[in-house]
């Protein structure tokens, strides 16, 4: 059973942000933000001049930046980046374990979720800067490029991560932000914190309640007025992916970053999908997976998982919702406020 809202003609796209007041028993929020994972992260918690959960706030920070260093594709010294560059394998008991519920991602999605897409992403010119005159790749490219990838180039095996062809790439992407967004709520709850929110880039966690209630965090509507809705969350993991931070558009069409590993060509149906659960690194999995998918496919997908909900954007500006999200979601009504 999922609730669907038809908002035909409405450009919406939506990104999470969490919201609060700053009013109540639990005084102001402590704000601790570094740039990391290229983007901003952001951890709050109703401190009360406790100078022990304000330093617990930097220790999650650190945390986040250690696995950082430990994830990017891109900053030498790391071991994806020295696995993909000189084929080191890969032995961090972190990282393999990160891989592998990559891969496992993989064969559930039927291979629309798939670490080894670099090529293609570089193809369609989506690391680094945009290019500033983009241009379609040819059909031989597309096909060259998708010969390169596939979870069969590289082998786990033994506590090692190797490469079975050399020109196998590996980008985590799509799994690290929300995976460091559950290590550094696990860091706050290790040093005795009870109530937080962690906020890496639009990927949230939060753990207890705020002045008595749930934290919450909006679906906005970047392209409108205010908010689409606002979830309800507590002890809860939200991860988007959408195609509207990283696009460009060639002849009106938008092309976003995340590629359809089996078409080779940036997924279009949808626009944005929101994952609701507690297991943060199964949101960022599944919202990559369902946003490549598409709405039918995707919703069949999340079933697998109990307890998971979602919000999926159509293109057409249709919007559907898991069952259980209804209890965690209020609609607001168009250009509604905060
Ligand atoms: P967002 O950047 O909107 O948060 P995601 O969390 O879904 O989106 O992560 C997108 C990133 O994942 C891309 O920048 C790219 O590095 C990588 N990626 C692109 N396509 C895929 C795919 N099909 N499977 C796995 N990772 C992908
Ligand atoms: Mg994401």
């Amino acid at each position: 059973m999922r609730l669907t809202v038809k908002l035909l003609n409405i450009a919406f796209f939506c990104a999470a942000l969490p919201l609060f007041s700053s009013t109540g028993p639990d005084g102001e929020l402590t704000k601790r933000t570094r740039y990391l994972m290229d983007t901003y992260c952001s951890v709050l918690a109703p401190v009360k001049g406790d100078m022990k959960t304000a330093a617990a706030l930097d220790l999650a920070l650190d945390r986040v930046e250690e696995l950082d260093k430990k994830f990017s594709a891109f900053r030498p010294g790391g071991q994806v980046y020295e696995f993909n560059k000189n084929g080191t394998p890969i032995t961090d008991p972190e990282t393999l374990e990160l891989v592998k519920r990559c891969l496992d991602m993989n064969v559930k999605s039927g291979g629309a979720f798939d670490i080894t897409v670099t090529p293609l992403v570089r193809l369609w010119g989506f690391y680094g800067e945009l290019p500033k005159k983009p241009k379609i790749p040819g059909k031989e490219e597309i096909a060259a490029a998708m010969k390169q990838i596939g979870p069969g180039s590289i082998e786990l095996k033994d506590g090692r991560l190797i490469k079975l062809r050399a020109s196998a790439e590996i980008d985590l992407g799509a799994g690290a932000k929300a995976y460091a967004v559950g290590e550094a709520m696990k860091s706050l709850k290790a040093s005795g914190v009870k109530s937080a929110m962690v906020d890496l880039g639009g990927d949230l966690y939060a753990i207890g309640l705020y002045n008595g209630k749930a934290w919450k965090a909006g679906i906005k509507k970047p392209r409108g007025e205010g908010a689409l809705g606002i979830i309800g969350m507590t002890d809860l993991s939200m991860s988007t992916s959408g195609d509207y931070e990283r696009f460009y558009e060639i002849d009106g069409k938008r092309y976003c970053h995340i590629i359809d590993p089996v078409k080779g060509v940036p997924a279009s149906e949808l626009i944005s999908v929101a994952i609701i659960t507690p297991d943060a690194t199964m949101a960022n999995l599944l919202s990559t997976s369902v946003f490549v998918l598409g709405r039918d496919k995707g919703l069949k997908l999340i079933e697998k998982y109990p307890g998971t909900e979602a919000i999926i954007i159509r293109a057409n500006g249709e919007i559907t919702l898991t069952e259980g999200l209804k209890k965690l979601f209020s609609l607001k009504e168009k250009g509604g406020k905060k």
